[in-house]
C-alpha cells in the first residue's frame, strides 16, 4: 500500500545519476527528494572520482610539458612542489561544482536531505540524520547509491600505507616507491599523476595487459611512453602483502618470472569496484542484487519492482559517470510517463593517462569474437601538423566500418585529448554515419579532430594531402 506518500520521487545517492535524476524529476514537475550522506552533492564523480583526478592530472601533464621543452629553447628551473597549495587547488575546483549542484538543487526546489538511507519497506526510506531519524515515504524511488572501492585479501584499505582511490586522490605525500595494484583506468591515471609529481612507480597487473577493456594496438604508444618513466610494469603478477610496519608495506610479488619481495612506501589498490546496493536495506523492498552486487534493470531503467528504478554504477558496467546521468534521465523521465528508454548504441570510455586512450561503439578485439564482418582504417597522428607542433607524434586514430553497410561502428583515438576527440566518433555511431559522411566534413585546421576525418579519408578512398 502506497499510504500518503511524502513525495513522488525519491533519489537514494547524490552523484552524477542521482542528482541529474532528481534535476530532471524536479524539472519535470514532479515532487522530488533527493537523499545524501556527505554534506557535498556530486557523489564519487565530483568528489573523489572524475574530477580532482582530472584536476591532478592537468597538473602531471604542466610538469611534463615543461620537461619535454628542455631540448627545445625553453628550460625552466627545477620543480619546486607545493602539495597544499596543490591540494588545495584541486579541492577548489572541487568545491566549485560541488557548491554549484547545491545552487541548482535549490532553485529547483530539489528537497536535500544529509543522512544515510536504509530502505524500511517498497514504499519507506529510513534516514540517518544529525538530528535523528526520518522516515520519507515515496510514491516512485531511483536508487542511485554508487559503488565503493575493492581490496584483494590482505590489503588492509584503513592501513595509512595502503590507499584506494580516494585515498590517492588527497595527495598526502608523494612517496618515494609506490606500487600501483591494478593496471586498468583508474590505477594508470594515478600512476600518472604520482609519477609527474616524482615517485618511482611499479606496476602489477594480475592479468596479461593493460587496459584490457581497449584494442591492444591503441594501448602500444602509452605503453612505450611508460615503460620509460615507470621503474617497472609486471603483467600476470599478483602482489600479496607480507607485512606493514608505519612507514612501508613489503610486498611479495609472483610472476612469469619467478617470486620477489620489495618494500614501497606506499600501494595503491586499483583492482575494481563494488555496488553499494549491500548496504541499503535492499531486501525489504523484494529486491536483490546478484552476486557481484548489480541491481537488474530493464532499459526503462526499472527494477522488478515495478515503482523502483536503479541508475549508474549500482547497476553494473561500464561504471562511467556519462552512463549514471543517461540513466537519470531516463529514470526521471519514465516516471514522469514520457516514453522515454536508454538505448544508446555506445558508452565511450576514456583513460585520461598520457597519452589518453579513448574508444567508443566495437572494439576491434569486439568485433573480431563476435565474427562482425568490417573494415578499418588507421590514421597515424605522426602526419598530421597539429600532433607533432604539440611535440607528440605517437599517436593513433583508428576507425571501424561494417562491411555490408558501409556505417561506422567503433573507433578509438590514442594521443593526447584522445578523450575530447572521440565524441564525434560516438555521435558517427549515433548518427549511423558511413566513411564519407566524416570525409567530407570540413574539420578545422590544423587541429588533432583532422585525424578523424584523414581515418574516414582513408577509408571512403578519398585521402589525399596530409599534413
Ligand atoms: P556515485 O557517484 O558513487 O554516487 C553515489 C552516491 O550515493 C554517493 O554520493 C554516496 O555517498 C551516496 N550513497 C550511497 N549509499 C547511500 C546511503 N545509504 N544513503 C545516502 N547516500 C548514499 N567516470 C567517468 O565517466 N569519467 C572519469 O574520468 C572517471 N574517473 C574516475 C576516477 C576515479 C578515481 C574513480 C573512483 C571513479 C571515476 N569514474 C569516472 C567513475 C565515476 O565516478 C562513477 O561511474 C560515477 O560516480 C557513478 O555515479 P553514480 O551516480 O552511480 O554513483
Amino acid at each position: 500500500a502506497e499510504g500518503e506518500a511524502d513525495c513522488d520521487v525519491l533519489v537514494l545517492g547524490a552523484g552524477p545519476g542521482g542528482y541529474t535524476a532528481a534535476f530532471r524529476a524536479a524539472d519535470l514537475g514532479l515532487k522530488t527528494v533527493l537523499v545524501e550522506r556527505y554534506a557535498n552533492l556530486g557523489g564519487v564523480c565530483l568528489n573523489v572520482g572524475c574530477i580532482p583526478s582530472k584536476a591532478l592530472l592537468h597538473a602531471a601533464k604542466v610538469i611534463d610539458e615543461v620537461d619535454s621543452f628542455r631540448d627545445h629553447g625553453l628550460k625552466f628551473g627545477a620543480l619546486e612542489l607545493d602539495l597544499d597549495q596543490l591540494r588545495g587547488w584541486k579541492e577548489k575546483v572541487v568545491k566549485r561544482l560541488t557548491g554549484g549542484l547545491a545552487g541548482l538543487a535549490k532553485q529547483r526546489k530539489v528537497d536535500v536531505v544529509q543522512g544515510e538511507g536504509q530502505f524500511a519497506s517498497a514504499h519507506e526510506l529510513r534516514v540517518t540524520t544529525s538530528d535523528g531519524e526520518r522516515r520519507i515515504r515515496f510514491r516512485h524511488c531511483i536508487i542511485a547509491a554508487g559503488s565503493r572501492p575493492i581490496a584483494p585479501p590482505g590489503f588492509d584499505l584503513d592501513h595509512p600505507r595502503i590507499m584506494d582511490s580516494t585515498a590517492a586522490l588527497e595527495l598526502e605525500e608523494v612517496p618515494k616507491r609506490l606500487l600501483v595494484v591494478g593496471g586498468g583506468i583508474i590505477g594508470l591515471e594515478m600512476a600518472t599523476v604520482y609519477q609527474a609529481l616524482g615517485a618511482k612507480v611499479t606496476v602489477a597487473e594480475l592479468g596479461d595487459r593493460l587496459m584490457p577493456g581497449a584494442d591492444p594496438d591503441m594501448v602500444r604508444p602509452l605503453r612505450k611512453r611508460i615503460d620509460k618513466r615507470y621503474k617497472s610494469i609486471l603483467l600476470k603478477t599478483k602482489a600479496s602483502v607480507v607485512k606493514t610496519n608505519k612507514k612501508s608495506v613489503k610486498i611479495r610479488l609472483e610472476g612469469p618470472d619467478g617470486d620477489s619481495e620489495e618494500t614501497f612506501d606506499r600501494v595503491l589498490v586499483a583492482v575494481g569496484r563494488q555496488p553499494n546496493s549491500d548496504r541499503i536495506g535492499l531486501e525489504t523492498t523484494g529486491l536483490g542484487a546478484d552476486e557481484r552486487g548489480i541491481i537488474a534493470v530493464d532499459e526503462f531503467m526499472r527494477t522488478r519492482v515495478e515503482h523502483i528504478f536503479a541508475i549508474g554504477d549500482i547497476v553494473g558496467q561500464p561504471m562511467l559517470a556519462h552512463k549514471a546521468s543517461h540513466e537519470g534521465k531516463v529514470a526521471a523521465e519514465v516516471i514522469a510517463g514520457h516514453k522515454h528508454a536508454f538505448d544508446a548504441r555506445t558508452i565511450p570510455a576514456v583513460a585520461y593517462t598520457d597519452p589518453e586512450v579513448a574508444w567508443a561503439g566495437v572494439t576491434e578485439e569486439q568485433a573480431k569474437a563476435e565474427g562482425i564482418e568490417y573494415d578499418k582504417a588507421v590514421f597515424p597522428w605522426a602526419a598530421n601538423g597539429r600532433s607533432l607542433s604539440l611535440e607528440r607524434d605517437e599517436g593513433i586514430t583508428k576507425l571501424l566500418f561494417d562491411k555490408a553497410t558501409g556505417r561506422i561502428i567503433g573507433g578509438a583515438i590514442t594521443g593526447p585529448n584522445a578523450g575530447d576527440l572521440i565524441a564525434e566518433v560516438a555521435l558517427a555511431i549515433e548518427m549511423g554515419c558511413e566513411a564519407e559522411d566524416i570525409a567530407l566534413t570540413v574539420h578545422p585546421h590544423p587541429t588533432l579532430s583532422e585525424t578523424v576525418a584523414m581515418a574516414a579519408e582513408a577509408a571512403a578512398g578519398t585521402l589525399t594531402d596530409l599534413y
